[in-house]
């Protein structure tokens, strides 16, 4: 058995507040929520990053995300706009290791900022960009 506590909530092993579930992810309330109204969308197999997870299960996580952003919207929760956030590894902020998508309420005076250090002001030379595109699209374009 792995030690993973999203692995457990999906198993009924832990408690969670489900507000959607299928056969590829499901989708339940965050414990400790950045606004009210935050949900965790996880893929039902255990996956500890987005580049493991099968294109079905991606492609439905997503889908998801969209529905539950609506229902906030529509559900009387605090919610001008919506975040979709996936930390993708540790070093990106991921603490859970079993992959999930962040659906977080917004408003304005909400209080909370993504921040950015000083060098993400500056632009960068045209030639990095091209540089930086021609590695990622060869790599796109061997992918299976
Ligand atoms: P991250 O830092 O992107 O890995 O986010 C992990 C998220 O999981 C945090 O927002 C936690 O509040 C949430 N979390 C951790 N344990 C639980 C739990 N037992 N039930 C619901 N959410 C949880
Ligand atoms: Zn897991």
């Amino acid at each position: 058995m792995n030690d993973c506590i999203f692995c457990d909530i999906l198993a009924g092993r832990a408690p969670a507040e489900f507000v959607y579930r299928d056969d590829w992810c499901a989708a339940f309330m965050d414990i400790r929520p950045v606004n009210p109204g935050h949900v965790l969308v996880v893929p039902i197999v255990h996956t500890a990053l987005l580049t493991e997870v099968d294109e079905t299960s991606t492609r439905q996580m997503l889908w998801v995300g969209q529905q539950v952003d609506a229902a906030l919207r529509e559900s009387g929760i605090r919610c001008e706009a919506v975040n979709l956030f996936l930390a993708d590894g540790r070093a990106a902020g991921q603490d859970v290791m079993h992959v999930h998508l962040h659906v977080i309420p917004r408003f304005r005076g909400d209080g909370h900022h993504l921040r950015f250090s000083p060098a993400y002001f500056k632009s960068t030379p045209a030639s990095e960009l091209k540089k930086n595109a021609g590695l990622i699209r060869q790599r796109m374009e061997n992918r299976p």
